[in-house]
């Protein structure tokens, strides 16, 4: 039989099935019968993306078997064969979506099922900055558990995105082996159709943050191939709908790799045999031409982003450092060349060793760093990230950050050699690997001393107090120079974002500081300062120079971008945007969701719809990506008038913001208490009468406005 024939054989056995689900379906519940997976904008997002058509009803379902009938040609050349392995995907997503009716919670635990718009979006940052450098998609069982774990773990400390399908997700609960999408395993499910959700990350990734049009074939399976890092593992026996849902995947892009001997055929580059399943890893990246930067860091333990998200439980901790009871704290400081003594680290204190289990210690950690372009500006840069890279560390999480963090060290890593010390060698290694081109020397001391650590916290604090006064000082007026961000390429080929002291990046990642760091450590990177001349409209934030660098670094996408405008010319979006935000056409003002808030907003739309109406890198007045802080400046669309506007938030977000935004509307309107106004989900979702109801009871300055000039 060849190869052929399986694909064809495994694709019309799946449209077989799925004509007799969805036949039996409508015969249960009719034709006008709802299907949707949850939290997606993107109705049945594999179709959508293919075709360009929403099914919403069975009867649609049905009608939609016909056009995917219509891609199953059957002359056997290479073409068939890729769009009868599309076809498939699409009857599995048919399959997978009939299990969803009803509000149906069709998968438990550890298992995901479909994955929502916002994973989606969360995956945009660290996918281009490398942090997540691929996604593994294991399909079957393993040979044994213990080769199942080895698998999944060789790409776990890499730092894939790995998503499981089949016998392997029994293999690591065997195994008793954490799964998550925090530490970035994602059972998808046990069926063979659970596939389809990993599939349509990778589409709707072409659809959010690539603007690739719905219904365009073609620039699609071009957008996963090229950008889409992602590539299937998949055990034998591989039987034909394995092998024609194999199909699908190399049309998009992504190889198969194999340990099948029964009919298998090679494909260079795309079907490939390896039967050594230990070489797997290195067999795949190499397929997918995936490089993997690594930092040796001497530590016991593993170090990898993907454990970023793991967490310590209380039963499971060695140690606690605890800054919310005792003195602790974290800080970076710029010394002379003279005073720094490159790689010393060194433990004032008991080591972990000498602690008894489960106590609360009071432990600080001060980075001294030196280099002939190091400024002061970066100490701040280079703390934040501190949280990052001790989560990195397998059993240990950190939370907080200054004088408020929170560590745990896990019981597991205590055993396995763990010591205080490789906390400093952690942040040795991470800053001299990151920040290579302007620190030259960097010595770490680590004090597990409550005497010294209280005398030495309020020093940290002056330091920090001076730091905040500089910040509150930093305004857009106040430098001459702002910076492009075009990290987002990779992904949304026409997006630039312009950071500026009062408007961090959409992301919420790189502020003004960040992006001025960012220049230092790699001039020719993807933050390219602009000289902040030529205003042409100081109300709306219009520049020339920073049309000419719009112009330049979109390849000539966009023509004009204002800073501070929401409908004349406004920043365009990616897709991994924090928030966005749209008009309120009742109020006259702006409602704004988050990516945490998966509810409904007065526009009628949640937050996964309200995202979909931009992205791309393409302008679309009315509607805005932004970050989170942007919403306490006085330039938040200060050309329609400034946060006055909002009358609508998700209360998580009004809580985060509420100082600033409180200060911020004090000093704009005199307004007391602004952050009050704001509506949220416990005031009203859908109906904007009741919303504009509250807003003249509490007096929202909204109401004072003048109408939008749309
Ligand atoms: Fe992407 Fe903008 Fe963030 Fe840069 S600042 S990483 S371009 S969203
Ligand atoms: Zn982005």
């Amino acid at each position: 039989m060849t190869l052929f024939d399986r694909v064809f054989g495994g694709n019309d056995a799946v449209y077989g099935l799925t004509v007799a689900a969805v036949d039996n379906a409508i015969a249960q519940y009719g034709e006008s019968q709802a299907v949707a997976f949850p939290e997606t904008a993107y109705a049945l997002p594999c179709y959508y993306a293919v075709t360009g058509v929403k099914v919403t009803t069975l009867g649609e379902m049905k009608a939609a078997l016909d056009v995917i009938k219509s891609l199953m040609t059957r002359e056997k050349r290479l073409h068939d064969a890729f769009m009868s392995g599309v076809a498939t995907a699409l009857c599995a997503e048919f399959i997978e979506a009939l299990k969803y009716m009803n509000g149906a919670t069709p998968y438990e635990a550890p298992c995901y099922g479909h994955i929502s718009d916002a994973f989606v979006r969360n995956l945009g940052v660290p996918l281009v900055t490398g942090d997540i450098p691929g996604v593994a998609v294991i399909l079957g069982s393993a040979p044994s558990a213990d080769e199942a774990v080895e698998l999944v773990k060789s790409y776990q400390t890499q730092g894939m995105l790995v998503t499981l399908v089949g016998g392997v997700i029994d293999q690591l609960v065997e195994k008793n082996y954490k799964t998550g999408d925090n530490v970035r395993v994602v059972p998808l499910g046990k069926d063979v159709t659970s596939v389809i959700h990993v599939v349509s990350v990778a589409l709707r990734a072409a659809l959010i943050f690539g603007n690739i049009t719905p219904g365009d074939a073609g620039n699609l399976m071009k957008y996963t191939m090229e950008r889409v890092p992602a590539f299937v593992n998949a055990f034998k026996p591989l039987d034909d709908v394995i092998v024609a849902c194999g199909a699908g995947a190399i049309a998009l892009g992504f190889p198969v790799i194999s340990n099948e001997t029964e009919n298998m055929f090679r494909v260079p580059k795309s079907l490939i045999q390896q039967l050594d399943v230990s070489k797997w890893n290195a067999t795949s990246l190499e397929a997918r031409d995936i490089k993997i930067k690594i930092t040796k860091i001497d530590i016991p333990v593993s170090f990898a982003s993907a454990f970023e998200g793991e967490i310590i439980r209380r039963g499971d901790m060695q140690v606690e450092v605890d800054g919310s009871r005792v003195d602790c704290f974290e800080l970076v400081q710029t010394k002379e060349a003279a005073e720094v003594e490159d790689h010393k680290i060194e433990v004032v204190g008991p080591e972990i060793d000498e602690i008894p289990v489960g106590s609360k210690i009071s432990l600080s950690y001060t980075v001294e760093v030196a280099g002939k372009a190091m400024q002061p500006d970066f100490e701040s840069v280079m703390e934040r990230k501190i949280h990052s890279w001790l989560n990195c560390i397998e059993g240990v999480m950190h939370t907080g950050q200054r004088d408020m963090i929170r560590i745990r060290i896990s019981k597991a890593d205590f055993e396995a050699g763990f010591k205080f010390r490789h906390i400093g060698e952690v942040l040795y290694a991470k800053i001299k690997s990151e920040f290579e081109a302007v620190v030259d020397k960097c010595q770490v001391r680590i004090i597990v001393d409550p005497e010294q650590n209280a005398k030495l916290r309020a020093a940290a604090n002056e330091v920090f107090d001076k730091r905040d006064a500089r910040l509150a000082s930093m305004t857009d007026e106040s430098v001459d120079t702002y910076y492009t961000c075009i990290m987002c390429q990779a992904f949304s080929p026409s997006h630039v974002c312009i950071v500026t002291p009062e408007r961090l990046g959409l992301c919420g990642a790189v502020s003004w500081l960040d992006a001025k760091a960012t220049k230092e450590l790699d001039p020719a990177g993807p933050c390219q300062p602009i000289k902040k001349e030529g205003c042409l409209d100081e109300k709306l934030g219009r520049f020339e120079t920073v049309d000419e660098a719009v112009q330049k670094y979109s390849h000539g996408a966009l023509e004009h971008v204002t800073l501070y405008s929401l409908f004349q010319d406004p920043m365009t979006s990616c897709g991994c945007f924090e928030c966005i935000c749209g008009v309120e056409p009742v109020s006259m003002g702006v409602v704004i969701t988050c990516r945490e808030h998966a509810g409904m907003t007065p526009l009628g739309m949640s937050f996964s719809e309200m995202a979909s109406m931009t992205g791309g890198g393409v302008q679309t007045p009315g509607f805005m990506g932004h970050g989170k802080h942007f919403i306490a400046s006085h330039k938040f669309i200060a050309a329609e008038g400034g946060p006055g506007r909002i009358v609508w938030m998700p209360k998580m977000l009004k809580d985060q913001m509420r100082e600033r935004l409180d200060k911020t509307a004090l000093e704009m309107y005199g307004v007391e208490n602004f952050t009050d106004m704001i509506a949220d989900e416990t005031i009203c979702t859908e109906d904007p009468e009741q919303l504009l109801n509250y807003l003249s009871e509490v007096g929202h300055p909204v109401l004072g406005m003048e109408p939008f000039e749309m």
